[in-house]
């Protein structure tokens, strides 16, 4: 596994536990490499949302 053995410099603990939001976020940005990023999918969304938003309001 790509993250496995990973040590976390916040809370010590090895990253593929997150047991805190740096695990998480580390291990998550090294799955990111494999596969469609979370976050990237998540700002995505939230422009489309906004978007959304913004058309709403012109055209109401
Ligand atoms: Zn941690």
């Amino acid at each position: 596994m790509c993250c496995e053995g990973l040590m976390c410099a916040a809370c010590g603990g090895p990253v593929i536990e997150a047991h805190c939001p740096v695990c998480r976020n580390a291990k998550a940005h090294v799955h990111a490499s494999n596969g469609p990023s979370v976050q990237l999918l998540g700002v995505i969304l939230a422009m489309l949302t906004i978007l959304a938003m913004l058309f709403a309001h012109h055209y109401a």
